[in-house]
C-alpha cells in the first residue's frame, strides 16, 4: 500500500515538473518573442516611470528617431533630455490621459538629440512594473506625413485661389463682352427686318447664321455670368417651400409646357432651408432640361419626387426623355459639357454646372442614373429643416 502511494505522488511530482518545464519553456519563448517586437519594430518603443517620466527601457528605433543611444537615455528623464518640445506637452498628454490607462493616437511634438522637433503619433498604456506606475509608449514618427499635408493643404489653397482669379477674370470679361454682344444682335435682327428684302437670298441667308451665331455667344456669355453669380452671390438659408418652387419654375416654362404637351407630376414636396432664387434655378434648370432632351414626338412626363433620410431630404426630378449612357453621368455637370449640338437640342451647356454649385453651396449633393432611351432621375439631397429629427 505505502508503495503504491509513493509511487503515485513520484508520478504526481514528475507531472508536475514536466508542466513547470513546460510553462517555462513557454514564458522564454512569448518573453524571445516580445524582446524580438520589441527591439524590431519600427515605431519609437519606450518604458518610462509615469510620476518622474524616467526612461527605464528604450528600443532601437528610439535610439534611431530621438539620436539618444539607450545608455544615454535609461535611466534619466524625458526632462533631462528633453524629448519633449516642452514641459506644456508632456502635462497635456497626462491631462488627456487623466484616470485612464490608455491613450491612443494622440499627436505630439518630440525634440530629437540634435534639437529637431518633430511630430508623433503615439498611444500609450500604464502598466504596474515592480509596485510602480509605469507608461510603455509607443510612438511613431510622422513628421513626413505632416508635411506633405502643408504641403497638400498650401497647393489646394493655392488652386483655390487660382481658380477664384480665373472665375474672377471670366466674370468680368463676361461682362464687358454681354454689351456689344447684344448690340450685334439686335442691330443684325433690325438690318433683317429692315433691310432683309434688299439683301437677296444669299445675304438673309448670311444674316441669318450671324444672328444666330450672336445669339448663342450670347447666351454663352450670360450663362458664364449666371454660373459665376451663384458663387458671388451670398447664400440666405431661409424655409422655402420646395413646392411654391417647382410652381414657379412651372409658370417660366410655361411654353415649353404647352408646345411639348408635356406634364409634370409632383407628389408631397417639403420645406427645406435654402437661398429662394437659387433653389429656384435649380428646379427650373432641372425641369427645363427634362422637358427638353425629349425624342422627336414624344410627351414629357416628369415626376418629382422627395424623401428623407436622416437628417436630408432627397428630392428627384425623373423624366421619360433620351437618357444618358453611363460614361457621361459625371461629366455632364461640367461647366459647358453637352453632349448634343446645338441645332439637336438648343443650350449652352451651363445648366447642370449651375444646378451642381447651388447644391454643394446648400451642402447636398447631386447625380444622374438613367436608362438610355428610357429617361433620366436626377436626385440631390438638401439639409432638412429641424437636422435629424423626424419627418413631421
Ligand atoms: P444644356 O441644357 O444647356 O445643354 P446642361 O448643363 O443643363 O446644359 O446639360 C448638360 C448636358 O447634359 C446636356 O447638353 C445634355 O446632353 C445632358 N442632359 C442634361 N439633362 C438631361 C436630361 N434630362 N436628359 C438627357 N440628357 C440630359
Amino acid at each position: 500500500m505505502t508503495t503504491g502511494t509513493s509511487n503515485d505522488e513520484a508520478s504526481e511530482r514528475r507531472r508536475l515538473d514536466r508542466r513547470q518545464a513546460d510553462i517555462a519553456t513557454v514564458l522564454a519563448r512569448t518573453e524571445a518573442k516580445f524582446a524580438t517586437v520589441f527591439r524590431a519594430c519600427p515605431d519609437l518603443i519606450a518604458i518610462t516611470c509615469k510620476a518622474t517620466g524616467r526612461f527605464l527601457e528604450v528600443n532601437d528605433a528610439f535610439e534611431r528617431i530621438m539620436g539618444f543611444t539607450k545608455d544615454e537615455a535609461v535611466g534619466r528623464t524625458s526632462s533631462d533630455l528633453g524629448t519633449w518640445e516642452s514641459i506644456a506637452e508632456r502635462e497635456r498628454m497626462l491631462a488627456s490621459l487623466g484616470a485612464s490607462t490608455r491613450l491612443e493616437n494622440f499627436e505630439v511634438r518630440f525634440r530629437r538629440k540634435s534639437g529637431e522637433i518633430f511630430t508623433a503619433l503615439m498611444s500609450l498604456e500604464t502598466v504596474t512594473l515592480g509596485g510602480e506606475d509605469c507608461l510603455i509608449i509607443v510612438a511613431r514618427d510622422i513628421s513626413e506625413r505632416k508635411a506633405e499635408e502643408v504641403l497638400l493643404r498650401r497647393t489646394a489653397e493655392e488652386l483655390e485661389r487660382s481658380n477664384m482669379e480665373l472665375e474672377r477674370f471670366a466674370y468680368v470679361a463676361a461682362h464687358d463682352l454681354l454689351e456689344p454682344c447684344r448690340t450685334i444682335c439686335s442691330f443684325a435682327q433690325m438690318l433683317e427686318r429692315k433691310h432683309g428684302e434688299v439683301l437677296g437670298e444669299d445675304g438673309r441667308d448670311y444674316l441669318e447664321f450671324l444672328v444666330g451665331g450672336a445669339q448663342r455667344m450670347r447666351d454663352l456669355i450670360q450663362g458664364v455670368l449666371d454660373y459665376s453669380q451663384t458663387r458671388h452671390s451670398a447664400l440666405r438659408q431661409i424655409d422655402v417651400s420646395l413646392g411654391d418652387l417647382v410652381t414657379g419654375a412651372m409658370a417660366d416654362l410655361a411654353d415649353a409646357l404647352e408646345a411639348s404637351g408635356g406634364c409634370v407630376e409632383a407628389e408631397f414636396l417639403p420645406e427645406v432651408q435654402g437661398d429662394p432664387p437659387q433653389l429656384r434655378q435649380l428646379m427650373l434648370n432641372l425641369i427645363g432640361n427634362a422637358l427638353k432632351f425629349q425624342a422627336s414626338g414624344s410627351t414629357p412626363h416628369i415626376r418629382i419626387r422627395a424623401q428623407r433620410d436622416q437628417g436630408q431630404w432627397c428630392v428627384s426630378v425623373e423624366d421619360n426623355g433620351i437618357g444618358i449612357e453611363r460614361q457621361y453621368w459625371d461629366d455632364i455637370f461640367g461647366i459647358f459639357r453637352r453632349l448634343h449640338g446645338p441645332d439637336r437640342y438648343p443650350g449652352a451647356g451651363i445648366g447642370l454646372a449651375v444646378a451642381k454649385r447651388v447644391v454643394e453651396a446648400h451642402g447636398g449633393r447631386i447625380w444622374v442614373d438613367s436608362e438610355p432611351g428610357h429617361g433620366s432621375r436626377f436626385c440631390f439631397t438638401l439639409p432638412a429643416i429641424g437636422g435629424e429629427g423626424e419627418a413631421a
